[in-house]
């Protein structure tokens, strides 16, 4: 049976100034690489034969049903707006539905479009392989984000700074990739009629039985707030937190220069063009604030007292920081145990913090040892852990079962990011094997796996990514 994705494509039928009509462009030699069987069976698709996977994946084919478009938006970058983005190197092939959920069925790395700019339109095999491990492992520690497809080989090159690479396509889902940056998009040209039409879109496909752009906004931010909270709760660093990458729907979307903590530092940075640290670990909270605050500006528009916007949509957005600062302190009230917060709680959370930055303890293996009495080994000077945990003892005896919390709220796997590199490595000298463990590994985050130890170790100092990239 030929492969086929049961498609209905509602963004190809919004207006025509929302996208541009445009098929992927063949690559040379399409190889499929990796292809998530159990997310095809949960998109009802008939997944054919490996051929035919390679061909549709890679762009060779476009499938029955899908209507290819690239979608236009804009965006602030590291806080400077952009009026016109795009998709300069994806496509979206059209939408699966699935009862009553849509999922957008994206190529990135498809080839230029009219958004790509200077871009090539390409990517390679490195990110490809990053997002699709990091998504996966996203996914599977309960975190909303777009989802990994399959992976496939161009056959082709493409030229970065480094020279020439190994030219990928990833396919990706996601509830919707409606950023901020398309409602900007159409705010910054006053185009009134395509902002109703985009906020009647956004409502009836993520946020039924909203009727207002006030409730809409709320809903948003509501949803953001708990999902940077998830971000934090595992030591997640997005690294461009720019407008154009944050989604309406909730999802993490476009993986790019991001990675997880090893040691705790709250001004922790990795990506190489976040000089400033505008997208640091622990500004992350902020900067979702300031991402609300842009898209509430572009919702004004659609009320009919502009004045009365301003004042409601302030409010909306002064109050994002508290729904942050509770969603977090939920998520790392669990990760000690607490599954019901009291006054005092947020200090010990704070408190143990503080210390794991002074004794430069690792993130995720010290939660991860509380719940085995072992994360006293994690810090420098062991004795800064002890004074914390006499109080820490005394509180969880008032829980219930402060052991299952804990294991539940603190991965024993993340996708280190020295894993991820030689992953990445392997895998350009054709060594798929480390890619597929990781996936296997990191499919059950919170389980302990035989033989999976090493996968739990910091890096050794050899080992330590300093820096990552974009990939562009
Ligand atoms: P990002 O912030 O990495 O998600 O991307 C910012 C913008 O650059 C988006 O509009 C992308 O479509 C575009 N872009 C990134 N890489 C490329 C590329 N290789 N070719 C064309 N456009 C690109
Ligand atoms: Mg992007």
């Amino acid at each position: 049976m030929s492969l086929h994705i049961p498609f209905d494509n509602s963004y190809a039928r919004l207006p025509s100034r929302f996208y541009t009509r445009q098929s992927p462009v063949p690559v040379r030699e399409p190889e499929l690489v990796a292809f998530n069987d159990g997310l095809a069976k949960e998109l009802g698709m008939r997944t054919g034969s490996e051929v035919e996977r390679a061909l549709v994946f890679s762009g060779n084919r476009v499938p029955d049903g899908a209507e290819p478009l690239a979608q236009v938006y804009a965006g602030h970058q590291f806080g400077g707006f952009s009026p016109q983005l795009g998709d300069g190197r994806a496509n979206l092939l059209g939408e699966a539905v699935v009862g009553d959920q849509r999922y957008d069925i994206q190529l990135k790395g498809s080839g230029p479009t009219p958004y790509s700019r200077m871009g090539d339109g390409r990517a390679w095999l490195g990110p490809v392989l990053r997002e699709y491990v990091v998504s996966e492992a996203m996914h599977a520690m309960g975190i909303p984000t777009s989802r990994a497809l399959a992976a496939t080989l161009t056959g082709e090159q493409v030229y970065r700074e480094t020279g020439a690479l190994p030219g990928a396509i990833l396919t990706r889902v996601a509830a919707s990739h409606i950023r901020v940056g398309t409602f900007q998009y159409f705010a910054a040209r006053r185009d009134l009629p395509a902002l109703e039409a985009l906020f009647a879109y956004v409502v009836e496909r993520h946020y039924p039985g909203i009727e207002s752009p006030e409730a809409l906004l709320d809903a948003v931010i509501d949803r953001q707030a708990k999902l940077i909270a998830q971000w934090m709760s595992v030591g997640f660093i997005h690294g461009v937190m720019n407008t154009d990458n944050t989604t309406l729907s909730g999802e993490t979307i476009d993986y790019g220069p991001c990675a997880f903590l090893d040691i705790y530092h709250p001004d922790t940075v990795f990506s190489s063009i976040d000089t400033h640290g505008r997208y640091a670990y622990s500004n992350q909270p902020n900067v979702i604030v300031w991402n609300m605050a842009q898209l509430a500006t572009s919702l004004v528009p659609l009320m009919p007292d502009q004045d009365k916007a301003v004042e409601v949509f302030t409010r909306s957005v002064h109050a994002m920081p508290d729904l942050i600062q509770a969603a977090w302190l939920r998520r790392f009230g669990r990760k000690i145990g607490l599954a019901q917060l009291s006054k005092t709680d947020e200090a010990l959370v704070t408190e143990l913090l503080q210390i794991m930055a002074d004794g430069r303890a690792d993130f995720t293996n010290t939660f991860r040892a509380l719940s085995d009495g072992r994360a006293r080994d994690q810090f420098l000077d062991p004795n800064i852990f002890d004074a914390w945990e006499t109080g820490w003892r005394t509180r969880i005896e008032q829980e219930e079962d402060p052991i299952s919390v804990m294991r539940s709220a603190n991965p024993a796997y993340i996708p280190r990011n020295h894993r991820i590199e030689q992953m990445i490595q392997a895998a350009v000298a054709g060594d798929f094997a480390p890619f597929e463990r990781l996936n296997t590994v990191l499919s059950k985050p919170f389980e302990g796996q035989e033989g999976a130890t090493d996968l739990t170790y910091p890096p050794e100092p050899s080992e330590v990514v300093q820096q990552t990239f974009c990939g562009t």
